[in-house]
């Protein structure tokens, strides 16, 4: 059989870690939902507990069908190792509790997922730990922040709602130059388009929930790296037991065997869509990185091999109540706060991603009114493109 580094994404993401648990000729990964797991021999059952055997114990801890959504992230990642939780929160959170103490410092942006963003706001600081979040494309001001002193460096790239993109090879220099530990949330670019450890970072995450799975039925995060980071966050997340249920690892896994396809036909589909939008007189602007216009265009170009499925637009008339007459004229578009999924799906930032904030907040932030983030699914491109079109008529 070819070695992990041999085969191609789209062949990985049929058979990695498929291969272990496979029972009575079954060829797919069944789902184990025993919470423990029995051992007649009681020093098999002690070596298992000291972790100088292979095995399970109990189910908060691990599981055969958790285990095997890990390892096929993990080989498409290009990780040593890899670790879940039950939401792509629950990994984030795990991450960062397991790998600070008080007196240490992160430096960040400010366009990280609204929820990383309140862990960094409201909760770190409570335990004594220095944020700075820097403007997201100001890659001078991140530089000269991580030079102060970092502990950790939090990216994201490209970000939600308005796609911004961080040069990850750039800052994970810097990072590493003054000793901090180097963590990319990679949801939006997914492992097909974008790879975080490839280009040096210590750690790689998702929200599983997106791209990873795509059908936006189950919830769940992981994250790769080397062994003894990701044993660290294994360790915490087994305590605070935020643990992948058994029946979502198993809808996570299938998801994923077509990630490779759906991601090459979103990728497809929204730079087709960004274009056509970008030349429509009803849409002020379009945030792709995939267009020669955006600001991360040269940058994305780089570190992507696929500038992804989400994208956002700006209706000329700047004004929520447009949003709310357009988004319902949709045909083939959810109007929901997720993304990522087989689906075209649409949303205002102020009901998803930034649902928290006021209109004020909003605008100081740089994100209009009028901001619509769509998530391109795999339907066909010719008919999403005409469902906008007309969907934009009198506007
Ligand atoms: C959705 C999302 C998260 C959080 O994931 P959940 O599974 O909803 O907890 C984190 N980062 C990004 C970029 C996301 O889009």
């Amino acid at each position: 059989m070819a070695t992990e580094k041999t085969i191609q994404m789209g062949t990985q993401c049929v058979w990695a870690g498929e291969e272990s648990y496979l029972m009575q000729g079954a060829t797919q990964v069944p789902v184990v939902h025993s919470v423990s797991f029995g051992y007649d021999d009681v020093d098999e059952w002690l070596a298992v507990a000291l972790g100088q055997r292979e095995g399970h114990i109990y189910g908060r801890n691990t599981n055969p069908t958790v285990h095997a959504f890990e390892e096929k992230v993990r080989q498409l990642e290009g990780a040593k190792a890899a670790t879940s939780a039950s939401t792509g929160m629950g990994i984030i959170s795990s991450a960062l509790f397991a790998l600070l103490s008080p007196g240490m410092r992160v430096v960040s942006v400010k366009d990280t997922y609204g929820g990383t963003n309140v862990i960094f706001t409201e909760f770190l600081p409570r335990f004594n730990v220095e944020i700075e979040l820097c403007d997201t494309t100001d890659h001078e001001q991140i530089e000269a922040e991580i030079v102060k002193g970092c502990d950790l460096l939090y990216l994201e790239s490209p970000t939600n709602p308005t796609t911004k993109v961080v040069d990850i090879a750039r800052l994970t220099s810097a990072g590493h130059q003054s000793g901090a530990i180097v963590i990319v949330d990679n949801t939006f670019a997914t492992p097909i388009n974008q790879n975080p450890l490839q280009l040096g970072a210590d750690l790689v995450l998702h929200s599983a929930t997106k791209f990873l799975g795509g059908h936006a039925d189950a919830l769940g995060g992981v994250i790769c790296g080397s062994k003894s980071l990701v044993d660290q966050i294994y360790h915490f997340r087994e305590i605070n037991g935020e643990t992948l249920h058994p029946m979502g690892a198993y809808l996570l896994l299938r998801g994923i065997k077509t990630l490779e396809l759906r991601i090459r036909q979103q990728n497809r589909s929204a730079l087709k869509i960004a274009q056509y939008l970008e030349s429509h007189p009803a849409i002020e602007q379009v945030f792709y990185p995939g267009l020669p216009s955006h600001g991360g265009h040269e940058i994305a170009s780089k570190q992507m091999s696929g500038f992804g499925g989400m994208l956002s637009f700006m209706l000329q008339e700047n004004s929520f109540d447009a949003v709310r007459r357009f988004v319902p004229r949709l045909r083939y578009a959810h109007a929901a706060a997720n993304l990522g999924a087989v689906e075209t799906i649409v949303g205002p930032p102020a009901t998803t991603s930034h649902v928290e904030c006021t209109a004020a907040e909003r605008s100081a932030m740089g994100i209009p009114e009028s901001l619509i983030r769509y998530s391109t699914g795999i339907e066909n491109t010719a008919d999403l493109l005409a469902d906008l079109e007309q969907a934009l008529r009198g506007f």
